[in-house]
């Protein structure tokens, strides 16, 4: 906010920041200032701004104030169908960025007032290692990422050690509006089109993808509010509700489960607000498959952790994760699989979890396989110094199996998965994803085929 009121003041603009609930805090402005326009953007928000909007709604035709939102991405509102969205996402990104341009003069002189802080806002300083905000850290950070650390973005967005820098990071710059999505695109485009070397430019194609789904995904919230809430699929409903078990709940959030990547990546994401996309879905995966918790309690958990929390984006993934959309491929992520493939070198899981420092690297992944001799010679005693697996991650895992296979097999969530794919999955031709499948592969195109599998754009 230093750096917007900074900004607005060279253009002659005040910024007026005024905290409280927000009817009352336009209502109190309105008697200061008189004024009869109100603009904001459009946002994809979860329930309460939603009702918040609302609430402005009723207000502004009360006080005769007209209210005009702007888009700020390529979602869409009141959308019919999702027939000819990406063509539409097209242009809005291509259209023109706007430019500020010359100096304003303020129609009031206002009093600015200091601008809130952790304190004033009743908050506890929150001791993370968060990444730069603002407009200037948003634009090196997108910078660095198209010259340099872009190049090996395709193969090392997978691992956490090297996501941390082939990632563009240009997540929370979106989430809070200091980068446009429009912004982004059009510069990706243009280092694709100007870069000398291809392998930058093919490892900039799979990142402009990304800034595809990010829309593709809020679009689905935008409209289907109650997925914050409820399954996509509703023949999921009843899967978890009753089997919520708090201590397993606890355990993740701290990140004493035992196993040592789900731990680690939980103590990382606590530590810095980020995650890459791989190790969010580990976890969401280990917490709704092997913990068997319901994906509502754990995603709220993680929307508090996120620096870049999206609300889309996130109870979409949320959802893809945890089996309930219907639509996807089950994936159940092995830790022990993750960290063999994802941290060969057991880096990672020694920086985040000291206590393991002197494992060797045999057991890091199972340090639970260690001998109560070699527990001891290096200062690590399963159940004192690092917690004993909480759940048997095998018998789990398939009783987990089971469970899902078992009811995506039922007429009734056949149904509700085509339901979900008319609805919200991705037409690359104008046909349903299954359909484009189908047709791709020379065979006849049914639009009741089984929906989309393997698919993580769907
Ligand atoms: C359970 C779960 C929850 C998630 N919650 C969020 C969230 O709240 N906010 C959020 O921005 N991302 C979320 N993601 C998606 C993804 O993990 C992050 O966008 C990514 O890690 C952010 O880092 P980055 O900007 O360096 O990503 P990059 O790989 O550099 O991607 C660039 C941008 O593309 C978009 N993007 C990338 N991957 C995805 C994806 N799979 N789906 C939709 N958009 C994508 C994001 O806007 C991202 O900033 C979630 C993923 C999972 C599995």
């Amino acid at each position: 906010m230093t750096e917007l009121r900074a900004a607005l003041a060279e253009r002659g603009l005040p910024l007026l920041v005024r905290v409280g609930p927000v009817v009352p805090v336009l209502a109190q402005l309105h008697g200061e200032l008189g004024f009869t326009q109100l603009f904001s953007h459009e946002e994809t928000g979860p329930g309460w701004s939603y009702r918040r909007d609302l609430a402005v709604a009723a207000w502004c035709k009360s006080a005769a104030v007209t209210w005009q939102e702007f888009t700020q991405t390529g979602v869409v509102r009141r959308l019919r169908s999702r027939a000819g969205w990406a063509q539409r996402w097209q242009i809005r990104m291509d259209a023109p960025l706007q430019r500020l341009e010359g100096r304003f003069t303020a129609a009031v002189s206002l009093d600015q007032a200091e601008l809130p802080t952790l304190a004033s806002l009743g908050l506890a300083p929150h001791g993370k290692r968060l990444q730069a905000a603002g407009e200037t850290a948003a634009h090196s950070m997108l910078k660095s990422f198209l010259q340099l650390r872009g190049h090996d973005y395709r193969k090392a967005i997978s691992s956490p050690l090297s996501a941390e820098q082939a990632c563009s990071r240009l997540s929370p710059h979106l989430a809070f509006g200091t980068l446009s999505l429009r912004n982004a695109h059009q510069a990706t485009e243009t280092a694709i089109r100007r870069s000398p070397d291809p392998a930058m430019a093919y490892a900039l194609r799979g990142f402009a993808g990304r800034l595809r789904w990010h829309c593709h995904f809020m679009q689905k919230l935008e409209d289907e509010p109650a997925i914050e809430f409820h399954n996509f699929a509703r023949a999921y409903d009843g899967l978890r509700e009753n089997d919520f078990n708090e201590d397993h709940f606890a355990a993740w959030c701290d990140g004493r489960t035992g196993f040592p990547m789900v731990d680690a990546c939980m103590r990382s994401l606590l530590a810095t607000g980020w995650l890459n996309f791989r190790m969010r879905a580990m976890l969401v995966s280990f917490a709704s498959y092997q913990l068997w918790l319901h994906w509502r309690p754990t995603g709220l958990f993680l929307a508090r952790q996120f620096l870049d929390f999206e609300p889309g984006i996130h109870w979409s993934q949320m959802q893809m994760q945890s089996g309930t959309t219907g639509i996807n491929t089950l994936r159940i992520y092995s830790p022990t699989k993750q960290a063999l493939d994802q941290d060969p070198q057991g880096l990672f899981i020694r920086r985040w979890l000291p206590e393991l420092a002197r494992v060797p690297l045999p057991y890091l992944a199972e340090p639970w396989n260690m001998d109560p001799a070699v527990q001891r010679m290096v200062g690590c005693v399963i159940g004192a110094d690092y917690p004993a697996p909480i759940v048997d991650a095998k018998l789990a895992m398939r009783a987990a199996k089971d469970r899902m296979y078992g009811l995506r097999k039922t007429d009734d969530a056949r149904k509700q998965a085509d339901h979900v794919q008319a609805r919200h999955g991705s037409r690359k031709s104008g046909l349903p994803a299954p359909a484009q499948r189908r047709k791709a592969a020379g065979k006849p195109v049914d639009s009741a085929a089984p929906a989309a599998q393997g698919e993580l754009f769907g």
